[in-house]
């Protein structure tokens, strides 16, 4: 049988850190602290197979339960007590504890044995009677609440009552004979709620405290977070058993939590809280008001001096910050808790690399240590630096994690959701966050709290999920009721703005414009880089990222300016220009309309003049004055069409040539991926309904004063009509519109090619990188790629003037990938565009697909939005095939990817593993694609 049920204790752990799997991360953290002989209550952990298996038995097996009784006994022995005994109690806490930390998802019992009769042992044995009977009504709150499924507020209510009665201000105000009383009520709360009387049993305790644990893995807000967090639900819980210490003693006892360095900012500065006569969650509850942990030096100097010590020591052990917790039970410390602790972006970035500087890590150690999606909150804006100057403070709390948010102030998490989906931003202002106000929290722009500490939910979650937080601002009033917030003399309603800065803790009662980041300022070149030690610790650790990755990382940018963003941030190439989106801009948008108007017949008319001309060469006499005659029909009846389509097509030239050169001067001789026109036509077109209604207002306003317009109109709406299709993504767009109106083709090459020449020829190397989309048969990449080279041909002369180009395309249709072999023969390279390959791989309309994907994710059918996420195992195939054929008929085939994937840590480890040569992706996402190919390479290296 495998061992379910691991000891620590007396110096030694059947666990040590790298069995998170099986014990948790609580309990590995437990094993391995035991091991380094440091301070640690003995006790056991029960292991996640055992909650997988209760998950699935709705109990657990014999041999779990008898191996669990002989921890116990084992346990019992080690303390020189009995659990629950009335003379000298063994006491213990019942904790869980995930493979990954789950901030507040689980609950954690303390106190366990205690009943009426061992509560007085306890008293005798510590002759401290208030101390016994605080730990009793604590323990029946817990026990009630997370076992029995009593509300707290029952228990809450109570206690109130008697804290009133007794003018007691705080908990720690009630005597003894006062916490007796409340020990009452309490046990008459469960009585009346259950029906039964408070369990006596500490037996029956341990298994009712074990089993909620496991329970617990399955409840909403645990599923919630998982979800968010990309946790998978199997893994299972945990659960910890662990003597008792008691910080709760008196004024020499005391508990806290801390951080080895700013989890905020990254400032190495021991941080932390402590509350002295306190157990467990006080700290973090935002109940009272903790104490900074350097304060703890003053009161009880010993203690103080050796938790530096061993946090110092666990930092280098773990190589990693450690969050810890721990309780002083009069004056001995004991360590209850490490781990390697949550932070914001920008703290993870000055902490990776200090750590480096400080010989705690390589660089390639470092490197594993900033999760790269994170790196996306350095892009965040911060608010105006003047505004800001200017702005009043009317209230400040603790800035729990930095950034600028600013937005309409509501009150509850249902709101902020529902606020968002209306298209407002939010300020979420709650008394303090709970597990779960999760939704709400994912989607305001910050979270304001009225209490607790840096530790607390909101600090905790904020941080983790990069929020701007400001937390236990005192001053603030909530009525919830009346979903108004009092701030001094101010009173905002719900919908009023409200400003938060998460790095101070300022409140600012009005709405504040913002600027870009601090990173974002130093890439648009608008602060140097000399200025800001934050860019500088950024571009060391991706100039790292640089020196280990194998993937090469380019960017989507269609414009001169998102390419000089992309170039700042280190994107080498541009992996796809749309071509089409410069099509939108207003003073272009008339003649692509003209084209399209008469592209059809436009194109017809060239066709039959080119062929009649052809033949016209070669005929005599009578036969080519007939041909002469039929020209002359054709001029006459396409005319108008030829030019009007060659003229539109004109315009366009020039417009389309300065945008590829901008292009080209800002990527300095990296290549530019340009793909040729992709959309369906009636993209650019105005939609068939509001034509409609707009000729019967013209009409109706007089159809004889508006006869011009309106004839103008109808014939749009008839052109509108014609190009209607009934599956427009799978219709006459990419590579079939290039080839049904090669004239299109061949205006962007000849762009492409005229910038070229034109910036080479200034002296800056230019790399120009034709691609076809939506090729599904060889033949169709073909035909363009042969426009393509004439235009090369005509543009750049027999020498090709020093321009070096090739001719590419996307592998975006299933048949395409599936006929690489054939395609690549043709082409110089290969960019994979997964949206494509996902819609038509998969069969989901990426633009109707939203009303069913929220449903297959929330019940488990997909754990990932395949358009977000790379489906690796289904259209990952599609890639590999690709890759695997096309290199095999043309080996070296250089292969990229230019779908939104591009810029998805996850999809990223997949195209690292799939051998392509780079990603490409929005320029924001640069920073994380570096980061994250690095990643890729150092967990599974693989040759270049
Ligand atoms: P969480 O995962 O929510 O942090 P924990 O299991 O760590 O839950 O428990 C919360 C707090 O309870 C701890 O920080 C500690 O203060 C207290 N605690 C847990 N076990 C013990 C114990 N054996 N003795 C004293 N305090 C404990
Ligand atoms: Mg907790
Ligand atoms: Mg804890």
């Amino acid at each position: 049988m495998t061992q379910c049920v691991y000891f620590f204790g007396g110096g030694k752990a059947d666990g040590n850190k790298d069995m998170k799997d099986v014990l948790g991360g609580k309990g590995a953290g437990l094993a391995e602290m035991t091991n380094a002989g440091l301070p640690v209550p003995p006790g056991f952990t029960i292991s996640t197979a055992a909650c997988n298996l209760f998950q699935q038995r709705g109990a657990l097996t014999p041999e779990i339960e008898a191996e669990s009784d002989r921890a116990l006994a084992r346990l019992e022995s080690l303390m020189g007590k009995t659990l629950g005994a009335p003379a000298n109690p063994l006491l213990v806490s019942v904790r869980s504890g995930a493979k990954f930390s789950m901030p507040g998802m689980m609950d954690t019992i303390l106190n366990l044995g205690l009943n009426d009769a061992s509560v007085l042992g306890l008293k005798s044995r510590t002759r401290n009677g208030r101390f016994a009977k605080d730990s009793y009504r604590r323990f029946i709150q817990m026990y009630g609440n997370v076992v029995l499924g009593i509300d707290k507020d029952a228990f809450e209510h109570e206690l109130s009552a008697v804290k009133k009665r007794a003018r007691a201000k705080a908990d720690v105000d009630l005597g003894e004979a006062q916490l007796d009383e409340v020990i009452l009520r309490f046990k008459a709360v469960v009585k009346k709620q259950t029906g039964g009387p408070f369990p006596q049993g500490p037996r029956e305790q341990l298994r009712g405290a074990r089993d909620a644990v496991f329970k617990s893995w399955m409840n909403p807000r645990a599923v919630t977070y998982r979800k968010l967090n990309d946790i998978p639900h199997d893994l299972g819980t945990a659960v910890n058993v662990q003597s008792m210490v008691f910080g709760n003693m008196g004024e020499t006892s005391a508990t806290g939590v801390g951080f080895t360095r700013n989890p905020s900012t990254g400032a190495k500065e021991f941080y932390g809280e402590f509350l002295q006569n306190a157990q467990g969650e006080d700290v973090v509850a935002g109940t009272r008001t903790p104490h900074p942990i350097a304060d703890l030096a003053k009161v009880m100097p010993a203690a103080y001096k050796q938790l530096r010590e061993i946090t110092t020591r666990l930092e280098r052990h773990y190589k990693d910050v450690q969050d810890f917790e721990f309780t002083i039970q009069d004056n001995k410390l004991y360590m209850l808790q490490t781990r390697n602790g949550k932070r914001t972006g920008l703290a993870a970035v000055h902490i990776a690399v200090d750590m480096v500087q400080e010989g705690i890590l390589t660089p390639r150690e470092a490197l594993m240590k900033v999760e790269p999606q994170a790196l996306d909150q350095l892009l965040h804006p911060i608010f105006d630096p003047s505004a800001r100057a200017k702005a009043e403070v009317a209230a400040k709390g603790l800035p729990a994690s930095p950034g600028a948010a600013t937005g309409a102030v509501v009150f509850t998490a249902d709101d902020a959701v529902a606020w968002t989906a209306k298209g407002k931003r939010v300020v979420l202002v709650r008394m303090e966050t709970v597990p779960d106000d999760i939704h709400g929290m994912s989607v305001a722009q910050g979270i304001l709290t009225a209490t607790g500490g840096m530790t607390s939910h909101a600090a905790v979650v904020g941080r983790q999920m990069g929020k701007p937080s400001v937390v236990g601002c005192g001053s603030l009033q909530i009525d919830l009721k009346a979903r108004r917030l009092h701030v001094g003399k101010s009173v905002l309603a719900e919908g009023d703005p409200i400003s938060i800065d998460g790095a101070t803790g300022d409140v600012i009662l009005k709405e504040l414009p913002t600027s870009p980041s601090e990173v974002l300022q130093v890439v648009a070149g608008k602060l140097k880089p000399q200025r800001s030690p934050l860019y500088q610790k950024f571009e060391k650790l991706l100039g790292w990222a640089d020196e280990a990755r194998r993937l090469g990382v380019r960017a989507n940018a269609d414009i001169p300016r998102d390419a000089r963003i992309a170039f700042a941030f280190g994107a080498r190439g541009i992996g796809l220009c749309r071509t089409e989106h410069m099509f939108f801009a207003e003073d272009r948008l008339r003649h692509v309309v003209a084209m399209i108007l008469a592209a059809a017949r436009g194109q017809r008319g060239l066709d039959l003049r080119s062929r009649l001309r052809a033949r016209l060469q070669e005929a005599k006499g009578h036969q080519a004055a007939e041909l002469r005659r039929e020209l002359l029909k054709v001029e006459k009846e396409h005319g108008e069409a030829i030019a009007a389509y060659t003229g539109a097509l004109k315009k366009l030239l020039p417009m389309q040539r300065a945008d590829f050169a901008g292009l080209f001067r800002e990527m300095r001789g990296t290549p530019v991926t340009i793909r040729t026109l992709d959309p369906p036509l009636h993209e650019f077109l105005p939609k068939r309904e509001e034509l409609m209604v707009e000729i019967a207002t013209l009409k109706a306003k007089g159809a004889s004063r508006n006869a011009r317009t309106i004839a103008a109109r109808e014939k749009l709406l008839r052109a509108v009509e014609e190009l209607h299709e009934f599956n427009p993504m799978l219709g006459h767009r990419g590579c079939r519109l290039g080839i049904t109106y090669p004239e299109i083709t061949r205006m962007q090459a000849r762009a492409i090619f005229e910038a070229a020449l034109q910036v080479s020829k200034k002296g800056t190397p230019v790399k120009p990188e034709v691609m076809i989309p939506l090729v599904g048969h060889v033949e169709e990449l073909r035909r363009q790629k042969r426009i393509v080279l004439e235009v090369a041909a005509e543009v750049l002369g027999k020498g090709g003037s020093g321009v070096e180009f090739t001719v590419g395309t996307m592998i975006e249709v299933p048949r395409g990938a599936l006929t690489a072999d054939e395609i690549a023969r043709e082409a110089d390279f290969f960019s994979f565009g997964t949206n494509d390959l996902t819609q038509m791989g998969f069969g989901l309309s990426r633009d109707d697909a939203g009303k069913f994907l929220g449903y297959y994710q929330e019940h488990g059918i997909l754990d990932k939005d395949p358009f977000v996420s790379l489906d690796a195992g289904g259209v990952g195939q599609l890639v590999e095939i690709g890759v695997k054929k096309g290199r095999a008929a043309k080996p070296g085939l250089k292969i990229g990817v230019c779908g939104e994937h591009g810029g998805d840590p996850a999809s990223i480890h997949f195209f690292h593993g799939a051998g392509l040569d780079y990603v490409s992706c929005s320029p924001y996402r640069v920073p994380i694609a570096r980061l994250a190919a690095a990643q890729a390479q150092l967990e599974k290296p693989s040759g270049d």
